[in-house]
């Protein structure tokens, strides 16, 4: 079966947050939007945003599970739960390890949270490459300079703002996108359709003078734009957006984005950043483990053709199917009714029913390919953290290293 998207066209992201920063509504959103029934019209119109969730709970799949697969634009978005607890240490390092890249939630009235610091640090020790998004513009007290101001000073980072609030608190109404200098703004308070269109008067200028800051900021990130910017030459928004893409996958910048999840508004322009700015599996270095007969290093590229290397990252108990073993692929491919071997265990395993989960369903395929995530059931001696590969051609994934307290996650 051949891929649906092409690799590139592929994005395994996290949502990242301090607890109670919004981080279930904005999946929620981000799944209601990307859905496939919404998408085809065939939703009634008065269904609510939370209609549709309790619709999605009784059809008995969890909307955060531990992956979903949504479809953005004609790129495949893979979004991988991560804990937002602090006591899931173990947990948050396991799936930063499986996923490309984060999407971090704030609270727009607390800006940085102690939570936050800890997840953020752990991202910067894998080098996972992040977009912000300053979630609660609604709520009394929301402040997008204060969250971004401490997004610099608290995390070290270099945030760069995409966007300007249109309104503030009650009135939060959309956001000026500074890139393309227009106003985004969603009419229908499901937030199904953001609407383009002018900035409103009374913006403009500021609008102006942050774009021009973007700009250079945007250019000082990279040689070729820094020429063009000092010889006062024009600079696309093409340039501009891949500037900022490589510096966002070199860990160089974080692009900032807001909104309200609850009020429905800014969720699309997240999903149009994660496409934008966040890797594909092509992007990050391929996989490294040991040969477990000589020890020797390996590396594998991110190719359907190369020998299969996958990493189980989650083991749920699903009421309906029973023991799911979910998993990414890093190099070859997983097929059903093929044998593959678990080297830490000594073992080998036969894969059985392969499962993608989306939010509204779940679908049997016959293979999932380098790069992305999938689910099997009927594995029996395979646990997180497990690797499982070629038995031909074998290899034991990188086990994760703790530089302080050792954790083990075996
Ligand atoms: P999580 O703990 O990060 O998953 O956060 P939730 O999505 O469960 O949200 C925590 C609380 O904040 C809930 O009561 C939400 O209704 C509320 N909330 C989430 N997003 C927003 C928002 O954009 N504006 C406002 N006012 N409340 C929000």
């Amino acid at each position: 079966m051949a891929r649906t998207f092409p690799l590139e066209r592929c994005r395994n992201i996290g949502i990242i947050a301090h607890i109670d920063a919004g981080k279930t509504t904005t999946t929620e959103r981000i799944l209601f939007y990307t859905g496939k029934t919404y998408r085809l019209g065939s939703v009634d119109e008065g269904t609510t945003v939370t209609d549709w969730m309790v619709q999605e709970r009784e059809r008995g799949i969890t909307i955060v599970s531990a992956a979903v697969t949504a479809e953005w634009k004609d790129y495949q978005i893979n979004l991988i739960d991560t804990p937002g607890h602090i006591d899931f240490t173990a947990e948050v390092q396991r799936s930063l390890r499986v996923l490309d890249g984060g999407v971090v939630v704030f609270d727009a009235t607390q800006g940085v949270e102690p939570q936050s610091e800890t997840v953020w640090r752990q991202a910067d020790r894998y080098n996972v490459p992040r977009i912000c998004f300053i979630n609660k513009m609604d709520r009394v007290g929301a402040s997008y300079e204060y969250s971004i101001e401490s997004i610099r000073t608290r995390l070290g980072a270099n945030p760069i703002p995409m966007q300007i609030p249109i309104g503030a608190e009650s009135n939060f109404s959309g956001v000026v996108d500074l890139l393309t200098m227009q106003a985004i703004t969603w009419r229908d308070e499901l937030g199904r359709e953001p609407v383009y269109g002018e900035i409103p008067a009374e913006l403009r200028d500021e609008a102006e003078e942050r774009r021009a800051i973007l700009v250079e900021r945007i250019a000082e990130l990279d040689d070729d734009l820094t020429v063009k910017f000092l010889e006062g030459e024009e600079i696309t928004v093409e340039e501009l957006k891949a500037a900022l893409r490589r510096a966002t996958l070199a860990n160089k910048a974080t692009p900032v984005f807001c909104g309200s999840s609850l009020k429905n508004k800014g969720v699309q322009p997240v999903l149009d950043a994660i496409i934008d700015y966040l890797p594909s599996p092509l992007d990050i270095p391929p996989v490294r483990g040991t040969d477990p007969n000589s020890g020797e290093e390996i590396t594998r590229p991110a190719s359907d053709d190369a020998p299969l290397s996958a990493l189980v990252f989650k083991i749920v108990t699903d009421p309906y199917v029973g023991r799911l073993a979910y998993f990414r692929v890093y190099s070859g491919k997983v097929t059903s009714n093929t044998m593959v071997y678990n080297p830490g265990k000594g073992r080998k395993e036969r894969i059985g029913r392969l499962l993608r989960m989306y939010a509204d369903r779940r679908e049997d395929v016959e293979e999932i390919p380098a790069g992305d995530i999938g689910a099997v059931l009927g594995l029996k001696e395979s646990f997180t953290g497990d690797t499982l590969c070629d038995p031909q051609a074998p290899i034991l994934l990188e086990s994760i290293q703790f530089p302080e307290p050792v954790i083990s996650v075996a």
